[in-house]
């Protein structure tokens, strides 16, 4: 089964390739080692993208890896796997490098995690990971190339391309689905689903990703994703969460919205992530989704805040016109409207205190931008989460919930020099 795939035929461009990822697999390669980046870096090198970061899969351990490279650290507890840095600060690039893992079906599985006595009897002749009581941990039992293959999710996510004889090596097929524009579960996609529930979101983040690009989930992949959706409530929610924004903010997030509807899976995988699909269509829930896409196609950061903060300004607006109508004071009323949204959403973003504390930010915020006279101006520029709240009044104002006008004026303020600024204060009056 195992396909050894020329230049000619995959016709990946060399230009494309990290010269830290060629460094890695060439530093792996000349101690012994078999090394290939693996997975969505070919992928993505098979459809002409430049991939936005390099895994290399070899047969080394993570001691032997680590031990290859000046600065290398052995990461995860269950996953072991070793990041080797390249530069410094701004500029400092990660290569991930995993130790080929071995293909377990449920129950054998089952046998590593809960009896270690019978587990490596019954694994004998693969090399396990051990955690330091002696204890087989599931997930590092490694294991050949082609069953680290046959534990990946799709057949595209699973070739291996090694940089210096620009071969592929593929196992499931993987290039000519390519071809084809098929996104196809290796094995049974049923079975996958139910190992790893989050390949299903995973279908649907593919899905959207390369949707621009022609590409259609084959339909015994696609089958099985209703009635597996299920199975998510057995996943951590924390682990829902990063799913989630993975879909929102990797720059396809109006295509994920338009899969999860088309696949029917607009419900049920994360509550945040069913009031996003409710609410897509609203004017600002769908300008902040566009700007998200936006910003990352122009190389910006995107804040999870930010895009939550939009999604629940609707609730978090009507409590507090709400209060005001009922005689309070609008700045007391918006902190109390925000405490309600967040107490109704509080499995939501709890363990998040970081993100609720921006998000709520961004909300306290839009009061002010009304007030362009006195000092307010002055210190709401200061303010290190300005920017953040000033794109979001910047929304609101594009879809005509506060003036056009109000925008540029803060627009100009915060680009402006003193005198400049003393002036539109002036006229602001
Ligand atoms: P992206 O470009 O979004 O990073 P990716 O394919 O690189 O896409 P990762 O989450 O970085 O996705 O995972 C790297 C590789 O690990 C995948 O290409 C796939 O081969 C494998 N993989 C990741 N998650 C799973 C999973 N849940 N089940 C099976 N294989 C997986
Ligand atoms: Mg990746």
């Amino acid at each position: 089964k195992r396909e050894e795939v020329p230049v000619q035929v995959h016709g990946i461009d060399p230009n494309l390739v990290d010269h830290r990822a060629i460094d890695v697999v060439q530093t792996l390669k000349r101690s012994g080692y078999e090394a290939y980046i693996v997975g969505g870096a070919v992928r993505d090198l098979l459809l002409g993208l430049r991939p936005k970061d390099f895994d290399v899969a070899t047969n080394a351990t993570p001691e032997q890896v680590k031990s290859l490279f000046r600065r290398a650290f052995i990461i995860g507890k269950r996953f072991r796997i070793v990041h080797v840095v390249y530069g410094r600060g701004r500029e400092n690039e990660v290569i991930e490098v995993s130790t080929f893992r071995a293909f377990l079906d449920n129950s054998q599985a089952e046998h590593v995690d809960g009896n270690e006595r019978t587990s490596k009897a019954q694994l004998a002749g693969l090399k396990h990971a051990v955690d330091a009581s002696g204890r087989v941990l599931r997930d590092n039992v490694w294991g050949p190339q082609d069953q680290d293959a046959t534990r990946r999710d799709f057949t595209i996510n699973a070739m291996y391309y090694d940089p210096e004889t620009q071969i592929v090596v593929d196992y499931h097929g993987g290039i000519a689905d390519a071809k084809k524009k098929v996104l196809r579960m290796i094995g049974d996609p049923a079975t996958r689903y139910r190992e790893d529930p989050v390949r299903i979101i995973r279908a649907v983040r593919f899905a959207a990703k390369l949707n621009g690009k022609g590409f259609k989930l084959d339909a015994k992949t696609a089958k099985p994703l209703v009635e597996c959706e299920p199975l998510l409530q057995e996943v951590p929610q924390s682990r829902l969460f990063d799913e989630m924004l993975k879909l929102l903010q990797t720059g396809h997030a109006l295509a994920s919205v338009a899969q999860l509807k088309e696949l029917g899976l607009s419900r049920g995988i994360y509550p945040l992530l069913d009031v996003v699909v409710e609410r897509a269509d609203h004017p600002f829930v769908q300008a902040a989704l566009v700007d998200t896409d936006r910003r990352v196609s122009e190389g910006k950061p995107v804040a999870p805040s930010f895009l939550l903060a939009c999604v629940l300004w609707q609730d978090v607006k009507g409590g507090w016109e709400k209060r005001q109508a009922k005689g309070f004071h609008p700045f007391p009323a918006l902190q109390e409207s925000i405490d309600e949204v967040f107490e109704q959403r509080i499995g939501d973003v709890s363990g998040r205190g970081k993100l609720a504390a921006d998000m709520r930010e961004i909300w306290v915020m839009q009061p002010r931008f009304d007030k362009r006279t006195g000092s307010t101006p002055y210190s709401m520029v200061a303010q290190p989460r300005f920017r953040a709240g000033f794109d979001f009044m910047r929304l609101r104002a594009d879809i005509g919930e506060v003036e056009e006008s109000l925008g540029s004026w803060w627009q100009e303020f915060q680009q402006a020099d003193d005198t400049r600024r003393d002036d539109l204060v002036a006229q602001a009056r």
